[in-house]
């Protein structure tokens, strides 16, 4: 302990944040940190950046400094930092190794001060950082205007703060444009990755088509839905680091349609050659319901209660405190109701092994009113949008049908933009994030699951908004501005085709009778293969009220069905 305590550099705490005046201090510091630099690398420059660096401006007083090198000496950079006493930058969300934060303290007339050391490998943020600490600098009204976003921030109550907190994010992406350092927008015939060729990737890649994309697809299934629309597909699995390289590097963006994605690729993609979106950060945190939690719980959403188990004997433990009926969910892995088991009472748990995943998240069974949703979308200048709410209807945990307007009180339509606006901020995502809501008797939100990707509450928008989810997100990740989500028509309903009987051959039947239907339109995904409850495609109809748009989409998809084995062979062009 005796080496550590000679290191010129002292411990990081994590505090709340608070906005303090400028301490002209922090310029020693930075100064002090600099020179203890520049005694072991005489090459490298460190640059005060951030709001200590602008005299007069108040700020969380935590000394920001930014050296810039080359991507394979960072390493090195970060050895030297270590030995002088920095560490790893904690919290659930630190940068990547190629961009590393190390964090410490340095102790000047009795007072720690805390430091961020941004390491930027060359053509990252370093010039941008170092352009808006100036900006500031020599601009009082910028200055002003931003002083007076900070000071918001510790006026306001809880709610008024997030506000803040996302017009400051949204001010401060909107000065980084006027400085020239927005991000180009990525154009059509650029190449887009999806991770996943479902029926998701399949609808992101028809309207990636639409706008002139190309498109790679990395999927297990080398028929996938979106692999006979993809340009090309990328065999492999969704843990596969190499293949996922190999598609990344056709790529100048990547995107996802699943949340399940193995943590090694995620990482090996996150390198900045090109982005992953809505990023790496959302897709981290949603492929772990109990990562999901608390993040919700950190941001003001709402949730069941819910208790963290690892073990049957945990569940008991945990059920006496809760009660029955109860929800549990393996941490990791499920969907459609899937990796999930209901728990009525003691005698149910016993069987829990083997049947479910641990860690799980146990949590109260609710008695909603209604299952809604919600998809924002969030661009690169940090401004979102929310699609109209949603409501759900699910049979055994897969949706079956969705309407929209949602048919709740404007109050509540609002507290879930709102809430899906600030989840989407508070993760820095770029792209769409659907939130599954319940909505309780007393009128309140409890959100139950986050989604960082289109949804299949949102197909009703490809013919029932101005914009679809899935353009939306295409414009979000790609830099470009982010489309009306009006309505095209006072209301819509989208109704899931699932499947029925034994695996066979996928033909479905009905659909002529089905398409005489008003405002009804059919969504195919082309699955060669038909199982009971697979999602096969669904239908959407438009219509002057919620009941007269469900009254068409749910009578064209009960006239769909799926030809039974025998009768399945193929009759296209057998008029003539
Ligand atoms: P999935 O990833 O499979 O969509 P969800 O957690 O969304 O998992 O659960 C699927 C469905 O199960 C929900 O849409 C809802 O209908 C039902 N469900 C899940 N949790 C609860 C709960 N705590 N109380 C009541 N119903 C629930
Ligand atoms: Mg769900």
């Amino acid at each position: 302990m005796a080496e550590t305590s000679t290191r010129p550099i002292g411990a990081y705490e994590r505090l709340s944040a608070e906005v303090h005046e400028w301490d002209p201090r922090t310029v020693e510091v930075a100064a002090r940190v600099r020179e203890l630099v520049r005694d072991r690398r005489p090459d490298l420059e460190v640059e005060h950046i951030g709001s200590t660096a602008v005299p007069g401006l108040p700020g969380k007083g935590i000394v920001d400094l930014s050296i810039e090198t080359t991507p394979e000496d960072i390493p090195g950079v970060v050895a030297m930092l270590y030995d002088l006493g920095f560490g790893p930058q904690p919290g659930p969300d630190p940068w990547p190794p190629t961009r590393p934060m190390p964090v410490g303290s340095l102790e000047l007339g009795g007072k720690h001060y805390r430091i961020h050391l941004h390491v930027q490998p060359r053509g990252g943020d370093y010039p941008r950082d170092i352009a808006f600490r100036d900006a500031l600098r020599n601009d009082p009204e910028l200055r002003a205007q931003y002083e007076g976003l900070k000071r918001g921030i510790t006026s306001g109550g809880a709610v008024e703060g997030l506000k803040y907190t996302h017009s400051k994010t949204r001010w401060i992406l909107s000065v980084y444009r006027k400085l020239g350092f927005a991000p180009p927008p990525i154009a059509p015939p650029a190449t887009i990755g999806i991770l996943g060729g479902g029926q998701l990737g399949r609808m992101i890649g028809l309207a990636a088509r639409e706008l002139g994309y190309r498109l790679v697809v990395l999927d297990p299934d080398e028929h996938a839905p979106a692999a006979s629309i993809a340009d090309a597909i990328e065999v492999a699995t969704y843990d596969d680091v190499a293949a996922a390289q190999r598609m990344a590097a056709r790529c100048s963006v990547i995107t996802y349609e699943l949340e399940h994605v193995g943590q090694g690729v995620v990482a090996a993609l996150d390198d900045r050659r090109r982005p992953i979106r809505p990023g790496p950060y959302p897709l981290k945190l949603t492929a772990d319901r109990l990562a999901e939690r608390r993040f919700v719980e950190a941001n003001e959403g709402r949730v069941a209660e819910w208790r963290e188990v690892t073990s049957p004997a945990d569940v008991l433990r945990a059920a006496a405190e809760l009660g029955y009926p109860l929800r549990l969910k393996a941490a990791r892995g499920g969907y459609d109701g899937r990796g999930q088991a209901r728990i009525d009472g003691s005698d149910a748990i016993t069987e829990l092994d083997g049947r479910i995943g641990w860690p799980a998240l146990l949590e109260k069974e609710l008695a909603f009113e209604a299952e809604l949703s919600v998809v924002v979308a969030r661009n690169v200048d940090g401004v979102s949008r929310t699609f109209p709410v949603a409501r759900n209807r699910h049979d055994r945990g897969i949706l079956v049908e969705s309407s929209v307007p949602a048919g709740v009180p404007g109050e509540v339509e609002e507290a879930a933009a709102t809430l899906a606006t600030s989840l989407a901020t508070s993760m820095g995502l770029v792209g769409t994030l659907t939130v599954e809501m319940f909505l309780m008797p007393d009128g309140s939100l409890l959100v139950n699951e986050l989604a960082p990707r289109v949804h299949n509450s949102g197909h009703w928008s490809i013919e029932g908004a101005v914009t679809s989810q899935f353009e939306q997100h295409l414009r979000a990740i790609c830099g470009l501005p982010l489309g009306s989500v009006d309505m095209r028509a006072p209301a819509a309903a989208m109704v899931n085709l699932l499947g029925e009987g034994a695996p066979r051959p996928a033909h479905p039947t009905g659909i002529y009778e089905a398409l005489l239907m008003a405002d009804t339109h059919l969504h195919i995904y082309d699955k060669a293969t038909v199982f009971e409850r697979r999602k096969m495609g669904h239908v959407t109809a438009l219509g002057a009220t919620v009941e007269q748009a469900l009254g068409r989409a749910r009578e064209a998809a009960g006239l769909i069905a799926w030809a039974p084995a025998a009768e399945t062979t193929p009759t296209q062009g057998s008029d003539g």
